[in-house]
């Protein structure tokens, strides 16, 4: 999915990939095929195989200075995001013209909630689990929410992560 955070994308350090195809036949894939964009690649776009190994390339660094660095991020995250819940992480994908967090908070829906699912008060562009929430809850609070933003912006929401299976 070509995950990413701090301007910073796995597309940066992989070199190649190695998949076993359908048949059973073993393939590498280099940098420039993997047709990497914001999260995605050639493996979310279509099932082409299952990933079995990556071979990935790092700039040597100053060992203190990644360890600050890592600890500067982990704490952005915990202050900025509302990892104390459970989530599928970041439910909606950034707009190419608009921040989405930005939007859903402007529709006054920052700890909106249906049953156990909410959007977080921490940051809107998450739906938490606060206790028991069903999928149902959940889909149903993504609706709404899409459809307020679509409401007051026209703007329609993209979603970050998968839905598996049925309700
Ligand atoms: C609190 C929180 C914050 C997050 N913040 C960020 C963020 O800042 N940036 C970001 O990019 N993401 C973020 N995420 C999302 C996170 O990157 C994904 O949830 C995670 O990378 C998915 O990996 P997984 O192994 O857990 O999922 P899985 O569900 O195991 O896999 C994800 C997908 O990859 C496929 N897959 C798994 N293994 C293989 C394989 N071997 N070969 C081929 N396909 C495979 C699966 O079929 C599925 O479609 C966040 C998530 C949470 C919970």
């Amino acid at each position: 999915m070509n995950a990413g955070a701090h301007e910073n994308e796995m597309k940066n350090v992989v070199e190649e990939v190695t998949y076993l195809d359908f048949t059973g036949k073993l393939n590498t894939i280099e940098k420039s095929n993997l047709q990497f964009g914001y999260r995605q690649s050639i493996f979310s776009k279509n099932a082409i195989g299952i990933i079995v190994e990556a071979k990935l390339k790092f700039k040597i660094g100053n060992k203190a200075q990644i360890e600050d660095k890592m600890k500067e991020y982990s704490a952005y995250r915990r202050e900025k995001q509302p990892i104390a819940y459970p989530s599928a992480g970041s439910t909606f994908k950034r707009g190419e013209d608009y921040i989405t967090a930005k939007l859903i908070d402007e529709c006054g829906l920052k700890g909106y909630q249906i049953g156990g699912a909410k959007i977080s008060d921490l940051h809107a562009g998450f739906v938490i689990n606060i206790g028991e929430a069903t999928a149902k809850e959940i889909l149903e609070l993504i609706e709404y929410t899409k459809q307020k933003v679509y409401e007051k912006f026209g703007k329609q929401l993209q979603l970050e992560i998968k839905i598996m299976g049925e309700e």
